[in-house]
């Protein structure tokens, strides 16, 4: 079985959180000491690391979150993580969409607003 342990920021009154990632052949866990570090529950430390960002991580061993990713990319967590990740990339691209579709809104609500009292302006005239 091979362990890594590494340390990761909080932005509370914690010094830190420990993420543990234990690999034994093709079975991967993942734990977490944060409140939504244990199991049934799914916690940014943990999904981060298995994507083999480093964004939390705070302990010296920060570059074996390579390792992390090359872990598991040989089990079921792999594909599990791609969705997430993936489905997580749709949600920032529909927000992106949805942020351009209501500056589009406010400027043709502004020109239908416009428009209407110029007519209104015509029709007075
Ligand atoms: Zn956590």
């Amino acid at each position: 079985m091979k362990e890594l342990i590494f340390r990761v920021q909080t932005s509370n009154e914690h010094p830190h959180y420990v993420v543990t990632v234990c690999k034994a052949e093709k079975n991967l866990t993942v734990h977490c000491t944060c409140e939504n570090g244990g199991p049934h529950t799914l916690c940014k430390h943990r999904l981060s690391i298995l994507a083999g960002k480093a964004k939390w991580v705070i302990s010296e061993n920060v570059t074996d979150v390579e390792q992390v990713r090359s872990w598991v990319a040989w089990t079921d967590v792999g594909q599990a993580i791609n969705k997430v990740t993936q489905a997580q990339k749709k949600i920032k691209e529909a927000e992106k969409d949805r942020d351009k579709a209501l500056e589009r809104l406010k400027a043709a609500t502004e020109e239908a607003d416009a428009a209407r009292e110029a007519l209104i302006q015509a029709m007075n005239d």
